[in-house]
């Protein structure tokens, strides 16, 4: 019998994993069923996720050596910075804008009162950031030794030497050949390992999605569905229009050819909310599935996962404003600017792990003088609200590879 393709299968086991955890719930969440099954699903999705981030590091790492050291190669380097980073910036502040329009529109958090949320406010305590102590924290935790970041599974400072070292095995040409030629080789086997991982992944998140579900809230997302439903929609406007035309206008892709190629990717990313995790799956998407030139997608892709994050700069918005709401406070046309831009540095500064953009958000609210506390409210929702985010976050970095691929083609 032939087995249907692994894209295929990745959508039958989140399928799956959605129709069984809705048949748990309706079991009920106390049953034995339901807590073994629960129980089991949360042992498979876990083993799942640490499967992706085994590879990741040496991923990370020889992806982004191998990436610099061939568009150095070809002096195309400084337009391939530029590009993507312009494109980055671009693509978050649209997010932050949609994110603002829409929490105008729809009035997210009024009606409801700070008192309603005592519950879940009293055991928390908000770490104070102000943005002055997260852009110095930021800039040192960029430069590290590179045993410890290897070690401590510390993407961003992975990405900065690797970049450094790429640009040293180019300048150093036939001398340093053999040292480039092993990380090549070193980066196909990696790549080989995230074939094997595939295999599994149907199951892995056949089994998130099951946990998930099961574990909603499901009183406090009736209080907060507002919220929960612009969030949502304004994520999904992002991801199935803005993008998707932004990508049609530079490049001519259809929508439905991008998503066919993108789709392990996406779907991998709303089950694990780790755009890290997912990034040997989206990795694998651009350059197998979307044809990005392999120098382009080893560049572009590990460093998108780690700064660029649409989803999260429109949720930090989105929240920010929802919060004003929710403690009536209004904010100035200055203060939702200030908000635009923390919104992205705390995007840009979130690690590729579920419910990073929660802990950089404090710093957005300080901004503008809002209780950090207040995050408190959405935290329980959060691992919900991730999934979207997330998937938005590497549909973000997927487009900016082709986007920049075409660029380049372009400026010939
Ligand atoms: N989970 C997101 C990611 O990995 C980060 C966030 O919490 O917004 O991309």
């Amino acid at each position: 019998m032939k087995l249907p393709t692994l894209n295929t299968q990745i959508l039958l086991g989140a399928f799956f994993g959605i129709v069984i955890g809705l048949g748990l719930l309706a079991i009920g969440k106390d049953s034995a069923i339901t807590q073994s099954s629960v129980y089991a699903a949360g042992l498979l999705g876990t083993l799942f996720i640490d499967l992706l981030k085994m590879v990741l590091i040496p991923l990370v790492f020889t992806s982004i050596v191998v990436g610099v050291a061939n568009l150095q190669a070809h002096q195309k380097i400084h337009r391939v910075w530029m590009f993507t980073l312009g494109f980055f910036a671009f693509s978050m502040l649209i997010a932050i804008v949609l994110a603002l329009l829409a929490s105008h529109i729809f009035k997210t958090g009024q009606g409801l009162h700070l008192e309603m949320f005592q519950h879940a406010m009293g055991n928390f305590e908000a770490k104070q950031q102000s943005l002055a102590d997260f852009f110095a924290q930021f800039l040192h935790g960029l430069f590290v030794n590179p045993v410890a970041a290897l070690a401590q599974g510390n993407v961003l400072a992975v990405v900065v030497f690797a970049l450094f070292l790429g640009i040293a095995l180019v300048i150093g040409g036939e001398r340093y050949r053999n040292s480039l030629t092993l990380l090549q080789e070193l980066l196909e086997i990696v790549m080989q390992m995230v074939r094997w991982i595939m295999v599994v992944a149907p199951f892995g998140i056949m089994a998130l999605l099951i946990k998930l579900i099961v574990s909603q809230e499901l009183a406090l997302l009736v209080t907060l569905s507002k919220f929960v439903v612009v969030v949502m929609g304004t994520t999904l406007v992002h991801g199935v229009i803005v993008l998707p035309l932004i990508l049609y206008l530079v490049t001519g892709m259809t929508p439905l050819t991008f998503w066919h190629g993108a789709r392990e990717a996406l779907v991998t990313a709303f089950a694990t909310s780790s755009s890290s995790a997912t990034l040997p799956i989206t990795l694998r998407c651009a350059e197998h599935n979307l044809h990005v030139r392999k120098e382009i997608a080893q560049f572009v892709i590990p460093l998108g996962a780690t700064v660029n994050m649409d989803g999260t700069a429109l949720y930090e918005a989105a929240a920010a404003l929802f919060v004003a709401n929710l403690v009536g406070i209004e904010l100035n046309f200055l203060q939702q600017l200030i908000v635009l831009f923390t919104a992205m540095f705390a995007a840009i500064g979130a690690p590729g792990i579920p419910s990073a953009g929660m802990v950089t958000m404090v710093m957005v609210l300080q901004s503008v003088g809002l209780p950090a506390e207040a995050i408190a409210i959405l935290l329980p929702v959060d691992r919900l609200l991730d999934t979207l985010r997330t998937a938005a976050n590497i549909e973000g970095d997927m487009v900016g590879s082709l986007v920049v691929q075409q660029l380049l083609k372009d400026k010939k």
